[in-house]
């Protein structure tokens, strides 16, 4: 299986050898090639590459989840949340722990409105995939207690800033028995301005299992949200909840 384990041992034993028999030019580009393999890996979080992530559900069933990332916000989130409850849609939302304070109602909504609150860190800081072990776990449990203190539930799915992953973050969430979690299309809602664009592109990838990442801080994605529930279920296809369709415990 590649993961980090695997291929570390075998490029640790390959550039080993080399160094021993090969010429200089070979030993740098298994160096380079391994670089590359770690970046790979830090960057497709379906890959689990370094930590085992949720990426998909494992069935033949047409149904699929939303999730929503990097809320709660001012401007989307309040505005998708009405139209997830005026279409009848429970989903996910991945909050960052650092934008609940003043607003606490849109958090206490997401949970009344049958929705799943998942972490997203609390600082969800541009430098996040550096810190230590330690500091991302102390990042990663602000944000629960505050969900906590807030909701009485305890997250334990958890979307990884920026979606990379690293041995990091690996050895600071699995003591915690946080699940990780990742998506199989990607709006790129946050760069994607033209709605039909980004409504084609959920639609060419849509399959049984399905879970598709967007933002509740998306203004295109507000406004192809009914037009993409109507079209999925007229697929055939029923919108789940992330931790129901993967059978997942949501909260401790
Ligand atoms: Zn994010």
């Amino acid at each position: 299986m590649l993961n980090f384990r695997n291929t570390s041992i075998f490029f640790g034993l390959l550039i080993g050898v080399l160094i021993i028999l090969g010429p200089l030019w070979v030993v740098i580009a298994a160096l380079l090639l391994y670089s590359f393999l770690l970046f790979l890996g830090s960057y497709f979080i379906q890959l689990g590459f370094y930590i085992r992530s949720i990426c998909s559900a494992d069935t033949k069933e047409k149904v699929i989840a939303f999730s929503f990332d990097d809320g709660p916000a001012d401007q989307y989130s309040s505005e998708i949340l009405d139209t997830l409850k005026q279409y009848e849609v429970e989903a996910a939302f991945f909050c960052i722990g650092k934008r609940i304070p003043g607003r606490e109602k849109i958090v206490m909504r997401i949970m009344n409105e049958g929705h799943l609150i998942g972490n997203h860190s609390y600082s969800h800081h541009f430098w996040f995939d550096l810190f230590s072990s330690r500091r991302m776990l102390e990042d990663i449990n602000q944000m629960n207690d505050m969900v906590r203190a807030l909701t009485g539930q305890r997250p334990r799915l958890f979307r990884p800033p920026y979606g990379v992953t690293n041995p990091n973050l690996s050895k600071a969430i699995r003591p915690g028995g946080l699940t990780s979690v990742g998506w199989s299309i990607r709006s790129l809602d946050t760069v994607e301005r033209n709605e039909d664009r980004l409504f084609k592109k959920i639609m060419k990838g849509l399959r049984p299992g399905a879970i598709l990442l967007f933002h509740d801080t998306s203004k295109t994605t507000l406004s192809v949200l009914p037009l993409l529930i109507g079209t999925i279920r007229e697929q055939g296809y029923s919108i789940r909840r992330l931790d129901k369709m993967c059978n997942l415990q949501a909260y401790d």
